[in-house]
C-alpha cells in the first residue's frame, strides 16, 4: 500500500522531499511522487503545509489486535545449572510492571534438568514458570532457543517480553522478535508503563549516549526488550507461591548448528561484573603509575579496578576494566570513583550501584550529582590519606 498524494492538492513545496530519511519522495513537475523506499512512517504527512499527503488506513492485518496480548514474561538465562543474576533482577521490574497492568509475571526458563532452578524464579516474583527441559536446549543455540521462544511466544501471546543483554540474550532474542514480527529495543537502561495507554516506555541511551529515548512499539506484539546485568536491581526473594509448569520442546524444532566445545570466561571483566566493591580511576590520575594507587585502595577494601573509557583508551589499563555503555556494566555495594569526571557514557553503567563515592577537585563535576558522598580535593592528597587510615583500621601500619 503507499501513500495517497493529492495532485489538486499538491503545490510541490519540496517540504516532503526535505524531511523524508529514506529519500523515498521527490517533486517531479511540480508534484510530490514516492518511489519503493517508502515505508509508510508519516514524516511526510506530518510536514505537509496543504495536507496533500495522507497514510493508507490501517486494516486489521497492518494492525494486530494488541488486546489478545496478555502477562510480561522474563526469559532467564542459566548456564550449567546456574541461573544468570540478570534474569532475577528483571523479574524484579517485571513484578512492577505487571502489578501495573494486572497481568500475571511469568519467567521462561530452558535447558535441561531444570528442577533446581525453578523455585527460585518464584521465589523473586514469578507468578508462574514456563519450564522447557529437553537434552536439545542443554548447550545453548542461537537456532534451537529462538525457534523454542517465538514458538511459545506466537502460542501464548504475552504482552512483553524482557531479555538480558548478555552474550546469551544479544545472539538470540533480535533473531526471537524478527520471528514473531515485532521490535525490539536493545540495552534499556529503565522500563515503564505508560498511565495513559499501558504501553510499555521503553528507555535507553541514543545518539552516542548524549540523550536518553523513549521507545515505544505502539502496533505490534509483544514489545521486547533487552536490559543489560546489574541495571535493575534484583528483588528480595519472598515465600514461594507461583507455579511451575513444564513444558514439552515444541513440535519441528530443527537444530542447525551443534556445540562441540564451550570454555568458561576467567576474564577481569568478568571478576568485575561480579565484584561487591569497584574502585575507578579516571583520568584524573594523570600517569598510567599512579594506578597503583587506585589498585592498593581496591586491595585494602576487597575489591575490583574498574576504568573510565578516558583511562582505557589512554592505553594506562586493558579494555576488560572499562565501566560504562560501551564496558561493563556494574552494580557493586560501594563505588568509588576516582578523578572521575561523571560523564553520561560512565554513568550508566555504575549508577544503580548502592553507595557510590566520588573524589574529584572539581566541585562542579558531574559526578557528584550521582554520588552518595562525594570528596572535593585533590585524589593525590585524599587517596593516600584513605589508604593510610585502611591501613591502620586493618593494624596494617
Ligand atoms: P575526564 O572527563 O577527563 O575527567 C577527569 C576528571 O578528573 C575531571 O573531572 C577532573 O576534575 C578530575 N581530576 C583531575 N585531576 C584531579 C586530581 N588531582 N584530583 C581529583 N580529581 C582530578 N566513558 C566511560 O567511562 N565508559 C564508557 O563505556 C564510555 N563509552 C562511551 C561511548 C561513546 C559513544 C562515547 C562518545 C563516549 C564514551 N565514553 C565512555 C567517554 C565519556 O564520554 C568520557 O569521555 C569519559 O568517561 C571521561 O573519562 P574520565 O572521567 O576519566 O576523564
Amino acid at each position: 500500500m503507499n501513500l495517497t498524494i493529492d495532485p489538486e492538492i499538491c503545490t510541490g513545496c519540496g517540504s516532503c522531499e526535505d524531511t523524508c530519511p529514506y529519500e523515498a519522495i521527490e517533486v517531479v513537475d511540480g508534484l510530490a511522487v514516492t518511489n519503493e523506499s517508502c515505508t509508510l512512517c508519516g514524516a511526510c504527512v506530518e510536514v505537509c503545509p496543504v495536507e496533500a499527503i495522507t497514510l493508507p488506513p490501517k486494516t486489521a492485518e497492518s494492525q494486530p489486535d494488541t488486546g489478545d496480548y496478555k502477562g510480561v514474561w522474563v526469559f532467564c538465562e542459566q548456564r550449567r545449572g546456574q541461573l544468570h543474576s540478570v534474569g532475577l533482577e528483571l523479574l524484579g521490574k517485571g513484578r512492577e510492571l505487571a502489578d501495573q497492568l494486572g497481568n500475571e509475571l511469568v519467567a521462561v526458563i530452558f535447558g535441561h534438568n531444570l528442577d533446581g532452578m525453578t523455585p527460585d524464579l518464584v521465589r523473586h516474583g514469578a507468578d508462574k514458570v514456563l519450564s522447557v527441559s529437553d537434552p536439545a536446549l542443554e548447550h545453548f543455540t542461537d537456532d534451537v532457543y529462538g525457534q523454542v521462544l517465538s514458538s511459545l511466544i506466537k502460542e501464548k501471546k504475552p504482552e512483553i517480553v524482557l531479555c538480558g543483554a548478555t552474550a546469551l540474550g544479544r545472539s538470540f532474542f533480535p533473531g526471537v522478535a524478527a520471528m514473531v514480527g515485532t521490535g525490539l529495543t536493545a540495552d534499556c537502561t529503565e522500563l515503564a508503563i505508560d498511565p495513559k495507554n499501558n504501553q510499555l516506555l521503553q528507555t535507553r541511551p541514543a545518539f552516542g549516549g548524549n540523550i536518553m529515548a523513549t521507545i515505544v512499539c505502539p502496533h505490534h506484539r509483544p514489545q521486547m526488550a533487552t536490559v543489560r546485568p546489574k541495571v535493575m536491581r534484583k528483588p528480595k526473594p519472598r515465600e514461594d507461591r507461583g507455579e511451575i509448569v513444564d513444558l514439552r520442546l515444541p513440535q519441528g524444532v530443527e537444530a542447525l548448528s551443534r556445540v562441540v566445545d564451550s570454555i568458561e570466561e576467567t576474564s577481569q571483566s568478568a571478576l568485575l561484573a561480579e565484584a561487591e566493591i569497584i574502585v575507578t580511576a579516571g583520568r584524573g590520575i594523570q600517569d598510567p603509575k599512579n594506578l597503583d594507587l587506585i589498585r592498593d585502595l581496591a586491595e585494602l577494601l576487597g575489591g575490583a579496578v574498574g576504568a573510565t573509557r578516558g583511562v582505557v583508551d589512554s592505553g594506562w589499563i586493558p579494555y576488560a576494566h572499562q565501566v560504562g555503555q560501551t564496558g561493563r556494566t556494574v552494580s557493586p555495594k560501594l563505588y568509588v570513583a576516582i578523578g572521575v569526571s561523571g560523564a553520561v557514557q560512565h554513568v550508566v553503567g555504575m549508577q544503580s550501584s548502592q553507595v557510590i563515592v566520588a573524589v574529584n577537585n572539581d566541585p562542579e563535576a558531574s559526578i557528584f550529582d550521582v554520588a552518595t558522598y562525594g570528596l572535593v580535593g585533590d585524589l593525590f592528597e585524599v587517596v593516600p590519606a584513605m589508604i593510610q587510615r585502611l591501613k591502620s583500621a586493618q593494624g596494617l601500619g
